[in-house]
């Protein structure tokens, strides 16, 4: 892990997106009066309900609730691969169709999805050659070499994925989106496949790299000790339709201790967020 590269993504950073005056009134990446409804010949789900969220630039904010409450829906419109019915989303003052074009929104699915013939390098290089055609210089990325040590993957940049564990698979996954550098980066569980001994050695691997490089980050999960242990703010949602419930915020010092999730603080949190947990099940069920 090399601290010096993820201060040159640091310097970068604040230079690929321009802090305008309009920024800075922006408050980051800002939710209004979303809601999606999806149609099918049983009837109409309402997937998304009134959804209002300002996430600040830096912050690391999670998207916890029952299955169903539209947290992949909330993050494919925030990836701007699924339109809104009402309402709209800004990320620093940019509309999602533009910050997706100058490739401001990094997205880690749920699997790795890494091209099995090509190496851990090629694999991070191969997004960011293709989109040279879209107009990013070299500069307005991470050095893939550079972005990979900082992730701990030096030793394995010649192997193929199948090569790897599941964990330095899904390590590799984070890496290639944090290449392009981006504004806001989604994460849509990215460590549920993964055995427990491994998700907790990446989550805390991954709050080490965030304290780093302070990317804005919106990371969906079924955990509560990862939403607790990741987050500064957790948001829980209730479903039936999906709402967001209540807003966490976690008062837990940076950078989080090592054994952290041991502190009273810690386990305080965890009730709060397991408590509006059953309130919006409630909700939801009555
Ligand atoms: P979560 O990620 O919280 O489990 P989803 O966002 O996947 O929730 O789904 C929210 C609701 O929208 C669910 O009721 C789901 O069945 C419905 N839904 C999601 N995607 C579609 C789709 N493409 N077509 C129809 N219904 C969908």
């Amino acid at each position: 892990m090399t601290v010096i590269s993820a201060a040159q993504y640091r310097r970068r950073m604040s230079r690929s997106v321009p802090e305008s005056e309009h920024d800075a009134r922006s408050g980051g990446l800002v939710v209004r009066g979303v809601t999606k409804r999806f149609t099918s010949g049983r009837g109409s789900t309402v997937a998304l309900s009134d959804i209002n969220l300002t996430v600040d630039r830096g912050q690391f904010v999670t998207l916890i609730g029952p299955s169903g409450c539209g947290k992949s829906t909330l993050l494919r419109i925030l990836a701007g691969l699924t339109d809104a019915d009402e309402g709209d989303v800004s990320i620093f003052g940019e509309s999602i169709t533009r910050a997706r074009e100058a490739k401001h929104i990094g997205l880690v699915p749920q699997s790795p999805a890494l091209l099995p013939w090509r190496t851990v390098l090629e694999n991070v290089e191969l997004p960011l050659q293709l989109n040279r055609r879209a107009g990013r210089t070299p500069s307005d990325n991470a050095d893939p070499r550079e972005i990979l040590a900082a992730f701990g993957l030096s030793h394995v940049l010649d192997k193929r994925p199948d090569q790897l564990s599941g964990g330095m698979q899904q390590r590799v996954a984070i890496a290639r989106a944090f290449a392009f550098r981006p504004a806001v980066l989604l994460m849509d569980e990215p460590f549920s496949a993964l055995d427990e001994l491994t998700r907790e050695v990446l989550r805390h691997e991954l709050v080490d790299l965030w304290q780093q490089f302070r990317t804005t980050v919106v990371f969906v999960t079924h955990s509560v000790a990862e939403a607790v242990l990741l987050s500064d703010v957790v948001v829980v949602m209730s479903a039936s339709p999906g709402r967001i419930g209540t807003t966490i915020p976690v008062g837990l010092g940076r950078p989080r201790a090592e054994l952290v999730e041991l502190s009273d603080e810690f386990r305080a949190v965890e009730t709060d967020v397991r408590i509006a947990l059953r309130e919006g099940w409630r909700h939801g069920a009555s």
